[in-house]
């Protein structure tokens, strides 16, 4: 053991890698080398930094002191620009040559912009880090109405962020219905009722076709239809991809992310990959996928930090759990959830209260995904039951009708 380990990234997968080395190599050096601004911060909760509602110290993860005590080396404030996997070195913005015995890449994500005319214009913003934040902050202050692009799970929160500060929001959603596909029909529409009540005026069937200006500055969108919406301000959620182009000439094995094994190995022994700029092989769908959420990315970092210490090998197994706040609603999309399954048969179990609800999909005897409201400890069940996959005696008996009783759904998981 005794390794020097050099992290890139300093979000969950890289951090909880960092404590877990630690952990497990008293001795070893560890540094982590991110462009972030500050250390490890809540990232679901960067909507409400941007809006003003929370100050950093308010969604930071860890305490400075932690970083002391784990004798975690940070370097802030740089990227990570060129890998060198032969001579092991890490090239950073700043000019610096990082050494390393075992490397993990933990970058994340980093946001699209659509190619339509005029998408380089003040005024236009995507986030994913505190510097974006930074600047969504400074100009919502201004309190202009916004356009808010993209149906996706961060679009949602944007708008009811800028919404709850008092803006004006009109929300662009490709799909023909808000929510689709990352939640179920009766999930949907308790999402759009929510959007309803906090007053936002959501547009379905709407994409981007175009920005117009004036010295530079964004004045007006033009949408499917030809249809005009005079703007100054407009927020962009159309997708995000893994944050990997830094590695290009590195010879790792890519496809949408770090293609890694069941240890979280990389093409390259010595090399892994955690988080949203992984891609592994799904346990339930056998898809190789790429993981976009919190739980997943630490779970993600604990396993890869402990496998490059060298100690018994630990396969990543976890299924998606992508734990979502949706206005009063709070939805664990589980496993397969509602997007990713072409075949398989949905059941609802509803109990008296009409906003919790489960939606089961099942595949072949077994559960492969749910979409759950409310109910975090149904959630926790299912989440064990579907990465499991256990099986329940009976289960078709359970599901041959479309609907069912909550309490059906809990006496078939006890
Ligand atoms: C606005 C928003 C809302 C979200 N809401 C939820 C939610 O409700 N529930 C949920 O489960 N998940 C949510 N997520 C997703 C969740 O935050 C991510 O899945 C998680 O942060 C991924 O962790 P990670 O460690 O893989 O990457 P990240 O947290 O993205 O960290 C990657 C780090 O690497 C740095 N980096 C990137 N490239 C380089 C480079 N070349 N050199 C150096 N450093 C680099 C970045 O600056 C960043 O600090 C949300 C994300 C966003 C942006």
């Amino acid at each position: 053991m005794a390794g020097n380990y050099l992290i890139i990234g300093s979000g969950p997968a890289g951090i909880t890698a960092a404590e877990n080395i630690r952990n497990l190599d008293n001795k070893g050096e560890i540094t982590v080398v991110s462009e972030e601004r500050v250390p490890m911060f809540y990232r679901p909760r960067i909507p409400e930094y941007a809006v003003g509602k929370l100050e950093v110290e308010e969604i930071m993860v860890k305490k400075m002191d932690f970083y002391d005590q784990n004798r975690i080396t940070l370097r802030l404030g740089i990227r990570a620009v060129k890998l060198d996997n032969e001579r092991k070195i890490v090239e950073t913005s700043d000019g610096q040559r990082y050494g390393y015995d075992k490397l993990l890449i933990a970058t994340g994500i980093v946001p699209l912009k659509p190619s339509v005319p005029g998408v380089e214009l003040k005024g236009i913003f995507t986030m994913h880090d505190l510097i974006q934040a930074d600047r969504v902050r400074a100009f919502a202050r201004e309190a202009k109405p916004v356009v808010v692009v993209g149906g996706g799970l961060l679009g949602m929160d944007m708008a009811e962020e800028l919404k709850r500060i008092g803006l004006g929001v009109k929300f662009l959603v490709r799909r023909h219905v808000l929510g689709d596909p990352f939640f179920d029909e009766y999930g949907c529409k308790l999402i759009q009722e929510e959007f309803t009540l906090l007053g936002v005026d959501v547009l379905t069937d709407t994409e981007i076709q175009a920005f117009e200006g004036m010295d530079s500055k964004l004045a007006k969108i033009v949408a499917t239809d030809r249809k005009q919406i005079e703007s100054s301000f407009c927020f962009l959620s159309i997708g995000a991809v893994p944050a990997v182009n830094w590695l290009e000439e590195s010879g790792l094995k890519i496809d949408k992310g770090v293609l890694v094994d069941g240890r979280l190995q990389s093409s390259e022994e010595c090399i892994f990959s955690a988080g949203n700029s992984a891609q592994i092989t799904d346990t339930v769908s056998k898809k190789q996928i790429v993981q976009t959420n919190w739980y997943n990315a630490s779970t993600q970092g604990r396993i890869a930090g402990s496998n490059m210490t060298g100690g018994e090998p630990i396969e990543y197994k976890a299924t998606t759990n992508y734990l979502k706040k949706v206005g009063n609603l709070s939805f664990n999309l589980i496993g397969c959830g509602n997007a990713i399954v072409e075949v398989g048969r949905r059941t609802y179990f509803k109990g008296d209260n009409p906003r919790e609800y489960v939606m089961i999909t099942t595949k072949e005897g077994v559960i492969v995904g749910a979409v759950v409201c409310g109910l975090p400890k149904v959630s926790m069940k299912l989440k064990e039951v579907i990465e499991k996959q256990i099986v329940i005696t009976n289960l078709e008996k359970f599901i041959t009708q479309k609907e069912g009783k909550l309490d059906t759904l809990l006496k078939i998981l006890a």
